[in-house]
């Protein structure tokens, strides 16, 4: 999508801080941190977002939680056997929800204790 931060993120034509990439996603750091630890886990195909997510690319959500899941131990965020730590995975979906680029994206934030309900 010509317009697209995340697209333009993800050709390198804008400019980020990148921590995995694989053939279906590209993972950067938020430039806005709301936590110590704040990376997004964006797909490479443009999606609008978990509204208009098709079946076909069902496969691409999931490896974004494992993708997610590998960044989180990387970090040392959590570990597979252990109630400690952890972080909090958040897709925004729509204006109300606080949803600001419409590039589908997975918010992985840690490093900090979190309140639930979220705001
Ligand atoms: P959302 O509000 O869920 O759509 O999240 C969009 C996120 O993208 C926000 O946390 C922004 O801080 C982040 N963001 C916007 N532009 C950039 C950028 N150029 N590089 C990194 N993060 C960005």
């Amino acid at each position: 999508m010509k317009d697209c931060i995340f697209c333009k993120i993800i050709k390198k034509e804008a400019p980020s801080k990148g921590v995995y990439e694989d053939d279906l996603v590209y993972a950067f750091h938020d430039i806005n941190p709301v936590a110590p630890i704040h990376i997004l886990i964006v797909p490479k195909k443009h999606i609008f977002g978990i509204q208009s997510l098709e079946q076909e690319d069902e496969h691409i959500v999931g490896h974004m939680f494992y993708v997610a899941r590998k960044i989180g131990e990387e970090f040392g965020l959590a570990s597979p056997d252990s109630t400690k730590g952890g972080y909090r995975l958040v897709f925004n979906v729509g204006e109300h929800a606080g949803q600001s680029v419409f590039h589908l994206h997975l918010h992985l934030i840690g490093g900090r204790s979190m309140s639930w309900p979220p705001g």
